[in-house]
Formats: C-alpha cells, structure tokens, sequence
C-alpha cells in the first residue's frame, strides 16, 4: 500500500498558495473554509483589494 504517499504529495499540492505559490499551512485551511486555494496573505490582500 502506498495511499500515504498519495496522501501526503496531495497534502503538500493543497499547501501551496495559487497566488504567490508560498507553501503555506493556511491554504489548506482556506481551501476548506473558502473553496480558495489562497494563503493568509494572498486573502487579507484580496480582502483589502478585491478584484
Ligand atoms: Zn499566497
């Protein structure tokens, strides 16, 4: 069995921000509670700056 190994590369991807490309543990976290595959940073910009 090798699922863990999917599982982690997977758990890494969802750990790096679309915006900046920052590995970061908050675009999990973001990606969950926001469908935005963002980290903090990159969401407080947006939040001030909205495209
Ligand atoms: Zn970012």
């Amino acid at each position: 069995m090798d699922g863990n190994i999917v599982l982690d590369v997977e758990k890494e991807l969802n750990n790096i921000c679309e915006e900046c490309k920052n590995f970061d543990q908050s675009v999990k976290e973001n990606l969950i509670m926001h469908s935005l595959k963002i980290c903090n940073i990159c969401k407080t910009s947006k939040l001030i700056f909205p495209i």
